[in-house]
């Protein structure tokens, strides 16, 4: 038996997974990879809680909602598109009829075609480029768990939405009143009536400070030394915790060295059929562009299903029916 699986998606959020679910659906082996823990993309990292209300059939749902019902979905085909998070591809192989994709932990996988489903890439968090900054357990990049902070000392470090927000809502729901901002400019990008707040909620400020070192032991910072870009005074602050708050940088990483794929305002053009510049390599959602694409759900969403039967269609040039019905292929 072949070890070349059809196909192998790179990326699960919306796109991705209904690619999985319609793949599965047309017996087609392969892999939904996700380079993050957890599967979903923008709904679930951007607007978990926030409502959709244009998501086709349904009135209103919320990121987390619509993710669930497309999970749910796909679950069944899940043995046949096997998911797998938290997977870095280090190399993309060009073989003569197949790509072998290895990966940072040792995997490989070959696969006749490839579709990419990555959104406008891995959105990771700006990191502070310290030095022991990896080590430190005690920093954080996103609020998840509020629980954690009770009662602690916390940093948050920006001047954006995220960092004013948050900060205001440890203070507002007595999370902890020991909260401090250190943001290296003296204006903040944050809704002026939020930044009213701050002072109001009795933050403590450090504008126009810059982080210039941590200061800890094994996995714990317990201070930060911050120095004022007017003055160049010193500061050293204590911390039970340090949120960083600088933001999201999307990169597509390896698949932008992938030779022969055409990009149009950072982009990988396709075609009709959701085919790039380069065979066996397609591509839908927020990571494609062609005339009048436009990045919703709903019209994404169907380019996963026009991308599937074109790769069926690749991988079976015999077959001569079209599918038009879901229930003949629901029944194997
Ligand atoms: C705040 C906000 C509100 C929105 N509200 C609406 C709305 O109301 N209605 C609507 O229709 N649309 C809305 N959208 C747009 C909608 O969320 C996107 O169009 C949709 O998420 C695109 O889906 P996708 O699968 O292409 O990409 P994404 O959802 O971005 O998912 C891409 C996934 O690929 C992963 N990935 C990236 N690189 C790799 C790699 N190399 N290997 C493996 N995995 C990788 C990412 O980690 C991510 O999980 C909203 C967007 C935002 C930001």
């Amino acid at each position: 038996m072949s070890t070349v699986k059809d196909l192998t998606i790179l990326g699960s959020g919306p796109c991705g997974i209904y690619a999985a679910f319609c793949a599965g659906l047309r017996n087609m082996s392969g892999y939904l990879l996700e380079v993050k823990s957890e599967f979903g993309g923008q709904p679930l990292m951007l607007y978990r809680h926030k409502s959709v209300y244009d998501f086709p059939g349904v009135k209103e749902a919320t990121g987390q909602q619509i993710v669930d019902m497309l999970w749910e979905q796909y679950l069944p085909q899940s043995k046949k598109i096997i998911p797998k998070n938290n997977v870095v591809i280090s190399h993309i192989i060009e073989k003569s009829d197949y790509f072998q994709l290895l990966f940072v932990d040792g995997l490989k996988i070959d696969t006749k075609n490839i579709l990419i489903a990555a959104g406008n890439g891995a959105m990771l968090p700006r990191t502070l480029n310290l030095e022991n900054e990896e080590h430190y357990l005690n920093i954080d990049y996103f609020v998840t768990d509020v629980e954690k902070y009770k009662n602690k000392k916390v940093v948050f470090l920006g001047g954006g939405d995220s960092a004013v927000d948050w900060a205001n809502h440890f203070l507002e729901n007595d999370i902890t009143k020991n909260v401090s901002i250190v943001h290296r400019r003296n204006a903040f990008r944050a809704k002026e009536n939020n930044v009213d707040n701050l002072l109001k909620n009795g933050i403590q400020l450090f504008k126009n400070y810059t982080v210039e070192k941590l200061i800890g032991e094994k996995n714990e910072c317990f201070q930060i030394l911050v120095k004022s870009n007017d003055s160049l005074l010193d500061k050293v602050l204590d911390v039970d915790y340090l949120i960083v708050q600088y933001g999201l940088t999307n990169s597509y990483g390896i698949i932008s060295t992938i030779p022969g794929l055409q990009w149009n305002k950072g982009k990988i053009l396709v075609t009709s059929g959701q085919h790039s510049s380069k065979e066996g390599i397609f591509a839908v959602g927020n990571s494609c562009y062609y005339e009048g694409k436009d990045y919703i759900l709903s019209s994404s969403m169907g380019e996963s299903a026009t991308a599937i039967a074109n790769i069926y269609k690749k991988n079976n040039p015999n077959h001569k029916g079209i599918f038009y019905s879901s229930t003949a292929l629901n029944k194997k």
